[in-house]
């Protein structure tokens, strides 16, 4: 068998990252709209650094307003809960994302669930999760999950009739996959830490979603032959040289040999969970102004 092709999550994020540049554009000459995402960051958690910057940077190339608020680690609740009002009823605010982890004083819940779930461009908040469920419009989808659904449905087309398995149940990752797959009538299970014998139920997959966030512990053996895989996970892992690399969730070298079309880590899942994050900014400003949502899911 030949090895996998692989999915070039890089390329496309891009293409969506000009389409939406394109609408944003369309937006501000047709209606004088600027959609605006207001990202609060508590503390200064280096990893959070980098992805409230990356989202600015993103944000700011597709001619979005990016409001970033940096507060200190010792941020009180009632002051978090204070901005979150006060960007509720700011009209120029489309869009509200808390970036986690939150420092252990403040609780995640109160905060997600503070936002207006129009504004809620994660997709976090239970008003939100009870939508999409419930399969009412508008729901918005998390970024990554939504991510992982646009590259299925381009490389595979319907999905119907799928068996699919996503291992990691996170919600985050894992349970909002299994709504969105059986959505797509797809035959789903979720594994997770308490599942038996994983190797058995990786092998009945037409499609596996590894979102645990363990190094490559998805064994190639494992991966049904001709299997199409999306790797969420994001680990780094120390070299011998003192330097380090990321690697997925699935063992990549192994399981390309079995699989039909695999995600790389990088390069795959991880470009397009900020491209997604735009089209939910986007939608929600045209949702919000009463205009036609541009960009279906
Ligand atoms: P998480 O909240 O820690 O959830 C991990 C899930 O994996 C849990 O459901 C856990 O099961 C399951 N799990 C742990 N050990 C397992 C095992 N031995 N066998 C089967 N399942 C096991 O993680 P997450 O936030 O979903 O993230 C998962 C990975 O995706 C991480 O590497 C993260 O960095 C990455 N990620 C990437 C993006 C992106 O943009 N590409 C976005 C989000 C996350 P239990 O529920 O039983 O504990």
């Amino acid at each position: 068998m030949t090895d996998a092709t692989l999915i070039d999550g890089k390329a496309f994020a891009a293409n969506i990252h000009a389409s939406i540049k394109l609408k944003v554009s369309e937006l501000k000459d047709a209606h004088g709209l600027t959609p605006k995402l207001a990202v609060i960051l508590v503390g200064e958690d280096p990893a959070s650094c980098v992805y409230v910057r990356n989202k600015d940077k993103a944000l700011v190339n597709a001619g979005m307003a990016s409001q970033q608020y940096n507060l200190p680690e010792d941020t009180a609740e009632y002051e978090l809960l204070t901005l979150i009002e006060h960007l509720n009823s700011d009209s120029d605010t489309h869009g509200i994302l808390v970036q986690l982890p939150l420092p252990k004083h403040i609780s995640v819940d109160t905060m997600i669930n503070a936002i207006n779930p129009e504004k809620d461009v994660d997709g976090f908040s239970v008003t939100n999760i009870g939508r999409r469920v419930a399969g009412i419009d508008p729901a918005v989808t998390p970024c990554t999950p939504l991510g992982c659904m646009l590259l299925l449905k381009d490389i595979v087309g319907d999905l119907s009739g799928m068996r699919a398995l996503i291992v990691g149940r996170s919600s985050i990752v894992g349970e909002p996959m299994l709504s969105l797959l059986i959505k797509a009538n797809c035959t789903v299970t979720v594994a997770h830490s308490k599942t038996e014998n994983l190797p058995e139920e990786c092998q009945q997959a037409d499609i596996l979603i590894a979102a645990i966030g363990r190094p490559e512990f998805i064994k190639g053996s494992w991966i049904k032959s001709g299997a199409v895989v999306i790797d969420v996970g994001i680990n780094r892992v120390p070299l011998a040289n003192g330097k380090s690399r990321l690697v997925g969730d699935v063992e990549f070298d192994e399981a390309k040999k079995k699989a039909k079309t695999i995600t790389p880590v990088p390069g795959g899942v991880g470009p397009m969970t900020i491209a997604c994050l735009l089209h939910n900014t986007l939608d929600a400003a045209c949702r919000q102004n009463g205009l036609e949502v541009p960009l279906r899911n």
